[in-house]
């Protein structure tokens, strides 16, 4: 579904990305592992389409389509989606509003109707009681006055609303207590399967002991420096990034 091809790119004048090559399959889950500063986030943000972020080198085709040659509303509405690991908030924007407005920019782009309000509605009740959110919360500003494990699970409620076919998720762990974890993880879970494709940008083992990766790999200094199965995700647990030190 994705693949990403010795893909260069600059933050600034600097170079962060330096030669990344990565290929995800439909129905696999891949883990990027890697220590702070790695680039790790600056792939997702790569990969989104954001500003200030230029790519120098390299090809990333998602579904067979050139992904670098899209805006990012048009990525989105190819069905991928992009969990961020510092959510932003929206003063003023409901979250209801924003994610229903969201859903029909992108079927509109793709040629489909309108989401009915009822249908909306129902599938925005289901899932905010699948992730323990409640429906007030979400008809605030987005992600405003929300905990940090709030905003995680809000990640995984637009997940499970926009219906991608591929998510990216940086950091969809980080500042999560156990419970929250699980829940964030369950949702992950739901959303996996033969058609759909993930890649799990992720500091540590936890979040894999919740959502089973198929597939790991260790990013270190701007490019994937070893991959592996399952098994990898121990190992770096237990002997950390030392012997990938540049
Ligand atoms: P990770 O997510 O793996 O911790 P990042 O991709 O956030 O790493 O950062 C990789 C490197 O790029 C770091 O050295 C960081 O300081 C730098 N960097 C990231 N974003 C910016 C930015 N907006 N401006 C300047 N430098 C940045
Ligand atoms: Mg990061």
């Amino acid at each position: 579904m994705l693949d990403i091809r010795n893909l260069h790119a600059n933050v600034g004048d600097r170079e962060i990305l330096k030669g990344l090559s990565l290929s995800v399959g439909a129905g696999e889950v891949h883990a990027i592992m890697g220590p702070n500063g790695a680039g790790k986030s600056t792939l997702a943000h790569v990969l989104a389409g954001r500003e200030g972020y230029e790519v120098t080198q390299g090809s990333v085709t998602f579904l067979g389509a050139d992904l670098l040659a899209l805006a990012p509303h048009e990525r989105a509405a190819a069905g991928l989606f992009l969990g961020f690991q510092y959510p932003v908030e929206i003063p003023g924007v409901s979250n209801l509003l924003f994610l229903r407005t969201a859903l029909n920019a992108q079927r509109k782009l793709r040629g489909e109707g309108e989401i009915s309000g009822a249908e909306f509605l129902k599938a925005v009740k289901e899932e905010a009681q699948a992730l323990g959110l409640d429906m007030e919360m979400l008809k605030r500003g987005v992600n405003v006055g929300f905990s940090g494990g709030e905003k995680k699970r809000n990640e995984a409620f637009q997940l499970a609303l926009l219906k991608p076919k591929f998510a990216v998720l940086d950091e969809t762990d980080s500042g999560l207590d156990i419970d929250a974890l699980k829940v964030v993880a369950a949702g992950v879970n739901r959303f996996r399967g033969p058609d759909h494709g993930v890649l799990l940008i992720t500091h540590y083992q936890r979040l894999l002991d919740h959502v089973a990766p198929t597939h790991v790999h260790v990013l270190v200094g701007g490019r994937i420096v070893e991959s592996g199965g399952p098994e990898l995700a121990h190992r770096l647990e237990a002997e950390g990034y030392e012997r990938h030190a540049a």
